[in-house]
């Protein structure tokens, strides 16, 4: 399959992280990748619509849209909220930086995406919301001569 793309929304309800996970491994099926691939897919989403979900709507339920696509061999997901925004992307991408309270969040999502990902982009505005674009490449070029 060259091109494929798909489109949904959802509350921001942490009960909806597990969904949009398995619904961006489900699409990425099609590319064929390898456990690892899909894993490394499955968490960056998982960490973006998190973030989605706890800072772009801190006490309140917004929507969070997430639009895939598959281009050939390259996977590309894009999540985004219409929440609070960030002031400054470069600080906020930043290993170990975070403005969550208490013990429970690392700073670290933004690294995992950036890590388990081939391309990350942030654009976010305050007062506006957050989109964040991700993008993978999947295995390796096919070998015509071994395509059935
Ligand atoms: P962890 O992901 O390790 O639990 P974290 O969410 O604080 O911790 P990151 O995911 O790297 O760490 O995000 C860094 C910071 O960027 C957040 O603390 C938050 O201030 C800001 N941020 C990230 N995503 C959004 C968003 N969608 N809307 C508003 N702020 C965001
Ligand atoms: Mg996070």
């Amino acid at each position: 399959m060259a091109q494929n793309e798909m489109a949904m929304q959802f509350d921001s309800r942490s009960s909806n992280e597990g969904f949009a996970r398995v619904v961006a491994g489900a699409f990425a099926l099609q590319l064929n990748p390898t456990l690892e691939e899909l894993s490394d897919i499955k968490t960056a989403v998982s960490e973006a619509v998190t973030n989605a979900i706890i800072h772009g709507y801190p006490g309140r339920i917004g929507r969070v849209e997430m639009r895939a696509r598959i281009d050939g061999r390259v996977f590309e997901v894009i999540i985004a909220d219409r929440g609070v925004g960030i002031e400054d992307v470069a600080k906020a991408r930043e290993p170990l930086f975070t403005t969550g309270y208490g013990a429970e969040r690392s700073g670290m999502g933004f690294t995992m995406m950036e890590t388990f990902m081939d391309e990350l982009e942030v654009e976010s505005a305050p007062g506006q919301g957050t989109t964040v674009r991700m993008l993978k490449r999947i295995g390796r070029e096919k070998d015509p001569e071994k395509v059935r």
